[in-house]
């Protein structure tokens, strides 16, 4: 890069190799291919490898996911991601055998009632003979069906919505496993408008989650019924593992574009017609017309503190939960339940140590050797946050003994491996949507500055990609904005 401005090529750089960075990056190659434009791309990463949230490590014929092990289709963006990638090939589906989950009822596990999703039930049969809940709490749920509609103005809590339409019960015994686990949240602490607004749109539309839940069941047989092409399960992941998918996005980036163990420590601009600044912990700056920053908002505090403190704090302001995954194999025949559905949740008022256990190689094929089981346990989260702070052997022995009690899993395990995710997950807490407003209005100050990652728009990986594509998108929208091609 020369310091005449004229001459310099265009020169993106994307901080962070977690899916939104690469995603991003991705992105911005194709659109500067696609419109014959030079453009000198950098990612930077500061681990010794790129995936973020999302690695695999295979040992032994078993695929162990240390982060995310599948993602949703019916927000479409990543499976569209996959295909782009040529990649469709390698997409596996949830074992149609065991499709359901568990819930743990007084240490035992009792199945989701068939057809609930997340606080919807699209079925009242399974509901009304589930043993999950009590008549009382099920006529509580009922009166649903005949309650007046909220008043859909203020950011009303998980907690309190489901409180207010299903009853206490419903929440404590089925809402707050499901989604807690999702978020690893305290429902009371979590905006619905900003997590799963899809629940306040039925109760606007319908007047009652559960009428809404009835009719999208109606109207998704109606279309899978006159759907033509390939259909897919709710649930997906790549063949070789959760990685493949980052690290086929690595695989496509120009070359010597990625610089591993490279933490970004400062981002500035010195004036409006300056380029930016990425000042690295170790090694000589970068200068860049666009910067994406795709770091955890705590982090991307840090590196934008000294350019502007407002932003900082805003980003600051976003909490974060932290949480592990205890990856942990049997024998099968140490396992005396069943294991006929997908895994369990937990409540917290089953006062347990665990939040969840994901049934891995049941939910999804190759996963381990025949004859053998491979579980993903998931420890702390924004309820027990002390839990995250036990060493690793204690960790795995709490597992060891939840898993004794509620699958009847003994002697040694194959193995036992931790994997820690500090302060990686943000909690989407009340006044989430009116901070990224802020946020977003205040990034606007600073064109060539663009913010993508799980902080803002959703935490999962189609959330992710959708947004990751759409700050490529704002990298060329202010490119085209200004006279010059350069973007700041
Ligand atoms: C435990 C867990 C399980 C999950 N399971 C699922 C699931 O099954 N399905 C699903 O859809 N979603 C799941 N998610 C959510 C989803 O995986 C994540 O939201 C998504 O992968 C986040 O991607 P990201 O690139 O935005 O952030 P990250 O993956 O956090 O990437 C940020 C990157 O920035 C890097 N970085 C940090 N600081 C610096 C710096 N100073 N300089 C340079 N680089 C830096 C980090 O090392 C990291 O690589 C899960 C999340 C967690 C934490």
């Amino acid at each position: 890069m020369t310091s005449e401005r004229g001459l310099i090529p265009r020169r993106v750089v994307v901080v962070g190799a977690g899916l939104s960075g690469l995603t991003a990056a991705h992105a911005v190659s194709a659109r500067a291919a696609a419109a014959r434009q030079a453009l000198e791309l950098v990612v930077l990463e500061a681990k010794d490898r790129v995936g973020g949230a999302i690695w695999t490590e295979r040992r032994d014929g078993f695929t162990i996911e240390g982060g995310a092990d599948s993602f949703i289709t019916n927000k479409p963006w990543a499976l569209e991601l996959c295909r782009e990638l040529g990649l469709e090939s390698r997409l596996i589906e949830t074992d149609a055998r065991h499709r359901r989950s568990f819930v743990v009822r007084r240490g035992r596990l009792a199945p989701v009632p068939e057809g609930f999703v997340l606080m919807a039930p699209a079925r009242l049969g399974p509901l009304l003979t589930s043993p999950i809940l009590s008549w009382r709490g099920k006529l509580r749920m009922m009166l649903d069906l005949i309650l007046p509609r909220g008043d859909g103005i203020v950011d009303e809590s998980l907690a309190s919505f489901v409180k207010r339409r299903l009853g206490r019960e419903a929440l404590d015994r089925l809402v707050q496993p499901l989604v807690g686990g999702i978020y690893t949240a305290d429902p009371n602490e979590l905006s619905l408008r900003a997590t799963l607004p899809q629940f306040l749109e039925m109760e606007r539309v319908y007047g009652s989650v559960i009428r809404g839940a009835l009719r999208q069941r109606k109207r998704a047989r109606a279309e899978e019924r006159d759907a033509s092409g390939a259909r897919y399960g709710l649930f997906m992941t790549l063949d070789d593992g959760m990685d493949l998918l980052p690290r086929t996005l690595e695989s496509r980036l120009p070359s010597r574009a990625l610089q591993l163990n490279t933490p970004v420590r400062r981002i500035s601009r010195p004036d409006i017609n300056a380029p930016w600044r990425v000042e690295l912990l170790d090694g000589p700056a970068l200068d860049a017309d666009a910067v994406i920053v795709t770091t955890e908002a705590h982090v991307s505090a840090r590196l934008l503190d000294g350019h502007d403190p407002e932003l900082a704090l805003l980003l600051r302001s976003i909490p974060y939960a932290s949480s592990a995954i205890v990856n942990i194999a049997f024998r099968r025949d140490q396992v005396a339940h069943p294991l006929d559905g997908f895994g369990a949740v937990v409540p917290a008022l089953e006062n347990r140590s665990i939040l969840a256990v994901s049934f891995l190689s049941v939910k999804f094929p190759r996963r381990a050797p025949a004859g053998t089981v491979l579980m993903r346990v998931f420890v702390g989260g924004a309820t027990q946050p002390e839990l995250f702070e036990r060493s690793d052997d204690a960790l795995v022995e709490l597992v060891r003994g939840e898993l004794a009690t509620l699958l009847g899993a003994r002697g040694e395990p194959l193995f036992a491996e931790v994997a820690r995710h500090a302060r990686a997950m943000p909690q989407y807490t009340l006044g989430h949507l009116d901070r990224v407003a802020e946020i977003r209005s205040r990034q606007a100050r600073h064109a060539g500055l663009v913010l993508a990652g799980n902080a803002f728009d959703g935490v999962g990986i189609p959330d992710c990609v959708k947004a990751a594509r759409e700050a490529a998108d704002q990298v060329f929208a202010a490119a085209n904005d200004s006279a010059a091609p350069a973007a700041a």
